[in-house]
Order: C-alpha cells, then structure tokens, then sequence
C-alpha cells in the first residue's frame, strides 16, 4: 500500500502514520524527521535547513525531492509506505511521479486530512515529544504520566523551536500557499481520499482502516 498524507501541519498525519506503519508493516518516511534527524547530526543537510524550518518557510524543493528519491530506493518500500509531509509543493509532486515512475509504481491512495485551523494552532502550540524517541504529546490533551518525563521510555519532553504560535501561523500560511493546490493536483488524477483531522486519534484510524478494507488495500 503506497500512501500519501496530504492535510495541514498539527492535523495528526505523523501520529496516524506511526500507527499505520505498526498496523500494516511499512515504513513511515516523513520528510520533516529526516530533516530534523540531519539537523540533530550537525549534517550540512541539516545546516542548510534548519534556518527554513525554524521560520517556518519550506526546505527547497530539489533538497527534499533528493531525500525522497534516496529514501524510496530502500528495497523497505517494495511492500508500499506512507509519505507524510511530501510532497508539499506542486514541484515536489511531479518530482515523485518521476521517481515512482522509474520504480514502475505509482501511489494508491492520498488521504487529505481536512482539518479546521483552530483545531491545528491548539495542537501544534501544545505539543509535546520525546526527544529520546520522538513520541508525540499534549500539554493539555494527550498530557505524560509525569511532567516533562516520556512514557514510553522517560527520555525527557521538548517544544519544537517551530511550534511556537508566530511560526505555527507561518506554517499555516505557507501550507495555504504552496500545499493546498495539491488536493486539487490529486483530486484530478483520482487517488484523493477525503477524511477529518479533527477527529481523535483512535476515531481516524478506524476510518483510515474502513478505507483501506474498501479499496482492498489491506
Ligand atoms: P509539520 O507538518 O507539523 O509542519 P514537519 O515535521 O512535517 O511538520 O515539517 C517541519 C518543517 O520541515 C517544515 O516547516 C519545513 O520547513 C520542513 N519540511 C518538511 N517536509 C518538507 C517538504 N516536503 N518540503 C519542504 N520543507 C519541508
Ligand atoms: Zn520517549
């Protein structure tokens, strides 16, 4: 199964894509941890890109179209994965037909998480993550056992240095204007799937789940 999630920043995409990639056995390949991953390295990759996210704005294009096209030559992808956060322009999206179509696959399904902006703001600003293992939070909704401390394995809890409330509305911004276009690109070719960002966590993966029975996906 060869998915994309398409739908705002702080819709939940990396949060339904981790528990995807546990329910059906495929990589997660989020460009915004493999960026965050280079920066944390001290890579020039992740010099390059840091000065964009931390404003908010996007890494150029050619820069994630590489990272993409590398990462889905992993023989990992044979079974199908889950993009989340790429393609994020419509110059990214031609840019992965082209390397799917030398792989001779093409994507399945795009799932865009339509998602009300006060919903996104109240998440990202909240949110949350281990920075032992990159488990996601809520201050407020999805708070830890023990403040600042991880559940899942008690590495310590930190703010994204872009989840602040003048870079979120940034993000939002840009997503309006470079990404909303592509629900239109993929509305066209017919592989887009609509669902709400706004439901809980447990509630979106069981839609996601119906959705992927009905187009005999899995
Ligand atoms: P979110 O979806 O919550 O905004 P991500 O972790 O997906 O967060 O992305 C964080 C930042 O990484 C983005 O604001 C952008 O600077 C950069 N980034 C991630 N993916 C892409 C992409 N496909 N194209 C350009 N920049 C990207
Ligand atoms: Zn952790």
């Amino acid at each position: 199964m060869k998915l994309i999630l398409l739908g705002p920043p702080g819709a939940g995409k990396g949060t339904q894509s981790v528990e995807l990639s546990k329910s059906y056995g495929i990589p997660h390949i989020s460009t915004g941890d493999i960026l965050r991953e280079s920066v944390k390295a001290g890579l020039p990759l992740g010099l390059k890109a840091k000065s964009y996210m931390d404003k908010g704005e996007l890494v150029p294009d050619e820069v994630v179209i590489g990272i993409v096209a590398e990462r889905l030559k992993n023989p990992d992808t044979k079974k199908g994965f889950i993009l989340d956060g790429f393609p994020r322009t419509v110059k990214q999206a031609v840019g992965l037909d082209e390397a799917l179509a030398k792989m001779l696959s093409g994507i399945d399904l795009v799932i865009y998480f339509q998602t009300s902006t006060k919903v996104a703001i109240e998440r990202l600003t909240g949110r949350r993550v281990c920075k032992n293992c990159g488990f996601n939070y809520h201050a407020k909704n999805m708070p830890p056992r023990k403040e600042g401390v991880c559940d899942k394995c008690g590495g310590p809890l930190y703010q994204r240095p872009d989840d602040n409330e003048a870079t979120v509305l940034n993000r939002l911004k840009v997503y309006e204007e470079q990404t909303k276009p592509l629900v239109d690109y993929y509305m066209k070719k017919g592989t887009l799937k609509k669902v709400s960002g706004d439901l809980q966590v447990g509630e979106l993966f069981k839609v996601l789940s119906q959705i992927f029975a009905e187009a005999k996906l899995a």
